[in-house]
């Protein structure tokens, strides 16, 4: 038996993989699997990353849609899709879909943590989110949703001294005329219309990306939601309380709105902290009102999803236009 009673397959430093890719490392562990560094005894003094999807009936199916994503990203790349994970092939092993990636380096989390949760200077935010909005800009294009846009899942890889930013794990994605799930996206990055049960596309993406670039910026997430509940009050506490048009459309809503559209107000210790519009986004990244990255983050944190920038007009936000001083 090749596996642990979860479904992991057990990996053995040192062991190949049908002769050709030896375990030298593990990565990464999720609920997926585990992602594992491989030497490629095919490709002279090459490495790769593997996914190695636990044997489960769900995750296999899913880790096939991931596939079936990524290859369809590569093929209508044609070398400008530098910004997301490349797939080189996939196959079987012992009962386990696996995945071949191209080798990148730590996670934005690793990144944080390593910087001991004290925030990076605004010209990595700028660089990651100027990259990572290409990424989105394709994925836009094709009418393809990530849905789990947060730090673990976007990873640097440096080459010769310059950092490129790629977007991983498409384990959760789905055509925008396809969404299937309801119960999606990592709560600290969940956007307003996926808590509230309403129809959903790309421009959840773009509310995960403000959540990620204000974490970036201070250390720590914007929203740490320990229930849904208090994650929409969160919210609410930053951009304050939706219209009532917009709470009518969620088939959800009676869970955290009253009949007369106030917020129902959960009884907990940390009650007094989410008062609406108590806490303002300039305060928190501790930036003047002027500030041009509180003015972009600010695009993406819309309630409404039309009224939230599109990669595209992110792209050509002013704030890429010019180089911060000190900030
Ligand atoms: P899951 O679906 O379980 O979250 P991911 O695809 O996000 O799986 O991978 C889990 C972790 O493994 C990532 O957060 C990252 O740290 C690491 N990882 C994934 N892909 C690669 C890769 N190509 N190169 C290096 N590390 C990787
Ligand atoms: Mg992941």
């Amino acid at each position: 038996n090749f596996n642990d009673s979860k479904g992991f397959y057990k990996c053995i430093i040192g062991d190949h993989i049908f002769y050709r890719y030896e375990i030298l490392k593990i990565l990464g562990r999720g609920a997926f699997g585990q992602v594992i560094l491989c030497k490629d005894h095919k490709i002279y003094n090459s490495q790769v990353a593997i996914k190695i999807i636990r044997n489960r009936k769900k995750l296999y199916n899913q880790g096939k849609i991931e596939i079936e994503i990524l290859k369809y990203i590569k093929s209508c790349g044609k070398g400008s899709n530098k910004n997301i994970v490349e797939i080189y092939h996939s196959f079987n092993f012992r009962g386990h879909l696996c995945i071949v990636f191209e080798l990148l380096g730590p996670n934005l989390f690793d990144i944080i943590k390593q910087n001991h949760f004290r925030g990076l200077n605004i010209q990595f935010v700028k660089e990651v989110a100027n990259q990572l909005l290409k990424s989105m800009n394709i994925l836009s294009k094709e009418k393809i949703i990530h849905c789990d846009i947060k730090p673990e899942n976007v990873l640097i890889k440096n080459v010769k001294k310059n950092n490129e930013i790629k977007l991983i794990d498409f384990g959760s994605s789905c055509f925008e005329n396809n969404t299937i799930y309801t119960y999606i996206q990592s709560r600290f990055y969940r956007s307003p219309e996926v808590i509230l049960g309403m129809k959903y596309g790309l421009p959840i993406d773009i509310w995960s990306l403000g959540c990620l670039l204000v974490e970036l910026f201070t250390g720590l997430p914007l929203f740490p939601g320990e229930s849904e509940q208090e994650q929409l009050l969160l919210i609410m506490q930053v951009i304050g309380v939706p219209s009532k048009e917009f709470i009518q459309k969620g088939t959800r809503s009676k869970y955290f709105f009253n009949d007369d559209y106030s917020p129902i107000i959960f009884p907990n210790s940390r009650g007094l902290l989410h008062k609406p519009s108590s806490k303002k986004l300039c305060s928190i990244l501790h930036l003047p009102s002027d500030s041009l990255f509180l003015h972009f983050v600010s695009s993406c944190l819309e309630w409404e999803p039309e009224k939230r920038i599109t990669p595209e007009n992110a792209l050509k936000h002013i704030w890429f236009k010019f180089h911060e001083k000190s900030q």
